[in-house]
């Protein structure tokens, strides 16, 4: 259940926490005045393991927690943080609350026989809504250093929300982005996913934190948008609305292109997103 490595130093004034078993990162960041905590971890357990580490790190400073979206892994500590003020886009607080109890059942099923302890924890969890829903964008002042909670339009999900730091020159991007596995297309937009890639790299952020993983550069966001492109080309191709790519399969196994073709589909009979950015926003970093 601990996280044996504790905090890790990312580039200067930030610190990253691994959860367990779900390798899922939780970002410490350092004002003079407030710290954030972005993502708390998949379990209350995990959320006060995470607590604690915070505090020794921080001693009695204000803390203010950001979920990057509404999946499990990122959100479920946050009951950990009662005092602290929890920012998330508006999209998230409304999946939260409409999906919380299902993904606890669910993501708790799926641990069951893998890891007996962390599925109880999970089915104990205590879902707590986000309470600072946030619109398109909203900036916090942290003493020395801003945040810039960006919400980025249709791609890991409808509601992803990435945090940029410009003075650190760096960009945490929940599941937007991934390291250690291929991105996780369950609940997301994969014709739009490359679109909201385009924006991240638009603010020309130095050091990008995946949700998952280690950290990574310009040159890997870069990558991944010209991957999501690709699948969402093949998707396009499949469903008779561009020219059919053979022997597409990039990173994806056959079940992931099978879901991925699913979301598009449905992706098309959503229409336009309504929270969807118009263009790119604006250039925050140097
Ligand atoms: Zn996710």
């Amino acid at each position: 259940m601990s996280p044996a490595q504790g905090w890790q130093a990312v580039g200067v004034g930030i610190l990253r926490w691994v959860g367990s078993p779900v390798d899922v990162n939780c970002t410490l960041v350092r004002g003079d005045d407030v710290a954030l905590l972005v993502d708390s971890g998949s379990t209350r357990e995990e959320g006060m393991e995470l607590r604690r580490a915070v505090e020794k790190e921080l001693g009695g400073q204000e803390l203010v927690v950001v979920n990057t979206h509404a999946h499990y892994d990122h959100c479920f500590g946050d009951s950990a943080f009662p005092e602290s003020a929890i920012y998330a886009s508006a999209g998230c607080v409304a999946t939260l609350r409409q999906t919380g109890p299902a993904q606890r059942r669910e993501a708790a099923e799926s641990w069951r026989d893998e890891d007996p302890d962390f599925a109880a924890r999970l089915e104990a969890a205590r879902i707590v809504l986000p309470t600072q829903p946030v619109e398109g964008e909203a900036l916090l002042d942290l003493g020395g250093i801003k945040a810039q909670l960006l919400v980025t339009g249709r791609g890991h999900t409808d509601h992803d929300l990435v945090v940029v730091l410009p003075e650190l020159g760096a960009l945490l991007a929940g599941d937007l982005v991934e390291e250690s596995g291929p991105p996780a297309l369950e609940d997301s937009y994969p014709l739009s996913w490359p679109l909201a890639l385009g924006r991240i790299l638009a603010l020309g952020p130095q050091l990008v934190i995946p949700g998952h993983g280690q950290e990574v550069g310009r040159d890997f966001v870069a990558r991944q948008r010209d991957q999501m492109d690709q699948l969402a080309e093949w998707c396009l191709g499949e469903l008779g609305l561009g020219t059919r790519v053979r022997d597409y399969r990039g990173a994806f196994t056959p079940a992931a292109l099978r879901t991925a073709l699913e979301r598009a589909q449905q992706e098309l009979s959503a229409g336009p997103s309504p929270t969807a950015p118009t263009g790119p926003p604006e250039d925050l970093l140097p």
